[in-house]
């Protein structure tokens, strides 16, 4: 995998603003804290560990069959604190699991004015973990919402689905918000060139069972079109056709020329990674030990490099290919964005998976559909749309509001829209199409 080695540049805007100047320091490689499974042994829907935890507040367990949880991580306190009452018992890595009650309770408590039975330094630590909590519904819960769900979908007559990183986390890759989100971790880095730069090429990444069954249903017409958020190539590799997806940020797969526009599908990730360096470390530093070559050229709105080295295959074009990431500061392409636009206006349904629904212009079409608007949301973060899934018709809440992994909600979706057999006989045959994604990606 020669032509990818080297640090891999930043992600194509998938969350928002808060973080973003630390952004441009997330070189393209996946840095999943978890092990990450070969291609090969991903399961077909991971459906989190059932085994039970104990809560950290009340020590009592958690079902996750029938009790909300709320997973969070902080930073480690400093040495010197270490002797601190704590009211929470603290996994070594400072991440804890609590009921959602519990949790609910003790980051009120922290927040509070005044003294309280927590000390200053672990309810520093509590409010830091407010930002990242990732929020698990019951199984029971998530059930009964993909039930609904489902009953939406088909009595939908132009659904669309708008999709963001939390789809692409069990393809082995770090969400960037919640506990353990690439961004989540960076804020943490006093100096982010010591943050974990390993991590999973995307040529080694795997549609999940979300990308798999968004291609299903929109091949059975049941999902009109598909936006996202995510540049990481895995829509169509899923098999998804590109006349029913808007890649709003592009693909790294991808790279078009810049005289004739024609446009390359790639198995080897496009970015030329080390020349943005070059023109960051000029912006950063004043100076860099790279040697640009010739073909560099600064972006006039990110800053960075677009131009991949290679040229157009017609010979009487000859022009040079860029990649076609959308970096901060860059505009969304016309085309895409338009039709993206369209289709979102026409909607009387979106599913939104895995996004917190942060970054504009993208998260603006999310709003965009037919009033009253059905907006159904599965990820493990609060959004600024919770709001509008909850909304009423007389008694009849309009949305769908569910916490918890897309896979395990979309494998209960999926039961409900496809026949028993014709969905057992799809998923067994998993392990073909892991194959041929395989012969699609660029081996090392
Ligand atoms: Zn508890
Ligand atoms: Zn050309
Ligand atoms: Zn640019």
């Amino acid at each position: 995998m020669s032509s990818v080695a080297g640090k891999k540049r930043k992600l194509p805007p998938t969350e928002s603003a808060q973080t973003e100047s630390k952004r441009t320091s997330t070189k393209g490689k996946y840095s999943p804290k978890e092990d990450v499974k070969e291609p090969d042994e991903l399961p077909l829907a991971t459906l989190g560990d059932n085994t039970g935890f104990i809560c950290s507040a009340c020590h009592l367990s958690i079902s996750p069959e029938l009790e909300s949880r709320v997973e969070i991580k902080s930073s480690p306190p400093a040495a010197n604190k270490l002797k601190t009452q704590w009211i929470l018992k603290w996994n070594v890595d400072w991440s804890a699991t609590l009921h959602s009650l519990c949790w609910d309770n003790i980051h009120k408590t922290a927040g509070a004015r005044g003294k309280n039975k927590i000390q200053s330094s672990e309810k520093k630590m509590i409010l830091e973990a407010v930002k990242t909590a990732e929020k698990f519904d019951s199984l029971q819960t998530l059930n009964e919402e993909a039930i609904k769900a489902a009953g939406m979908v088909l009595a939908a007559k132009h659904c669309i689905c708008f999709t963001g990183a939390g789809i692409s986390t069990s393809a082995g890759i770090g969400d960037y918000r919640g506990k353990d989100g690439k961004w989540t971790q960076e804020d943490r880095q006093t100096d982010t060139d010591t943050a974990d730069e390993e991590g999973v090429a995307y040529e080694k990444l795997r549609p999940t069972y979300t990308h798999e069954a968004i291609a299903i249903l929109v091949e059975r017409g049941l999902i009109k079109h598909v936006i996202s958020q995510n540049g990481d190539g895995l829509h169509l590799l899923s098999g998804l056709s590109p006349d029913n997806l808007s890649e709003l940020h592009g693909n790294v797969f991808l790279e078009k020329c810049e005289k004739c526009t024609r446009v390359y599908e790639r198995d080897y990730y496009t970015l030329d990674d080390t020349t943005s360096q070059y023109y960051e470390e000029l912006e950063d530093f004043g100076k860099s030990d790279l040697k640009p070559p010739r073909y560099a050229k600064k972006c006039s709105t990110c800053g960075l490099n677009h131009r991949t080295g290679r040229r157009c295959q017609d010979r009487k074009c000859r022009g040079y290919l860029k990649d076609m990431i959308i970096n901060f500061g860059d505009l969304l392409d016309d085309d895409i964005i338009t039709r993206a636009e369209t289709e979102a206006n026409k909607n009387d349904l979106c599913l939104s998976l895995g996004s917190t629904m942060q970054v504009h212009p993208a998260c603006d079409l999310v709003g965009m559909g037919q009033i009253p608007l059905k907006l159904a949301v599965c990820n493990r973060q609060e959004t600024e749309f919770d709001d509008l899934c909850y909304k009423k018709s007389g008694t009849d809440i309009l949305g769908v509001r569910v916490f918890g992994d897309c896979d395990v909600f979309m494998k209960e979706i999926m039961k409900q829209l496809i026949p028993p057999d014709e969905l057992k006989e799809w998923e067994d045959k998993r392990n073909e199409r892991i194959i041929s994604y395989t012969a699609k990606r660029l081996q090392d």
